[in-house]
């Protein structure tokens, strides 16, 4: 049996301010009496593990390159951000736009990012509209992303 997870990310919440965030949410999942939510706080790598594309493109440039060749190009700015130490900064290889690593599109898959909080959905159908929107106001109106991701 395999899981998908559809995953929130907070893409500006600080370090600081993570863990907050993350009580403001876990106290909405008690009252909604939700399931299968979990909350991660901490410089994390979210990604859509089976759901990876095979290419990854620069929406700057349009070129593409395979994920292997994009996973070693990021693995230094994943490294130094799960440790508390690098900027969510993954420079485009051929045009060298400063993007993001939500920013990079993908031809086939989910996008990828890094946050500082992320809400996980286990085995849920699409969570609606309103769960989305409430996060988001927990969230304090940060940017967001979401990744459906499949284990
Ligand atoms: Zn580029």
């Amino acid at each position: 049996m395999s899981d998908s997870q559809i995953i929130l990310v907070d893409l500006d919440v600080s370090a600081d301010d993570a863990p907050i965030l993350a009580e403001r949410v876990r106290r909405w999942v008690l009252v909604e009496r939700l399931d299968g939510v979990e909350v991660s706080v901490g410089p994390l790598v979210h990604l859509p593990v089976e759901n990876t594309g095979q290419q990854a493109v620069c929406p700057t440039c349009d070129r593409r390159f395979d994920t292997a060749t994009w996973i070693e190009a990021a693995d230094p700015v994943f490294t130094a951000w799960i440790q508390g130490s690098g900027m969510d900064v993954l420079p485009c290889p051929a045009c060298g736009a400063a993007l993001r690593t939500h920013e990079w599109r993908w031809v086939d898959g989910e996008p990828w990012a890094l946050g500082n909080l992320g809400v996980t959905f286990w085995n849920w159908p699409e969570p609606g509209d309103e769960h989305h929107e409430r996060l988001r106001e927990l969230f304090d109106g940060h940017q967001t992303c979401v990744i459906r991701a499949h284990l």
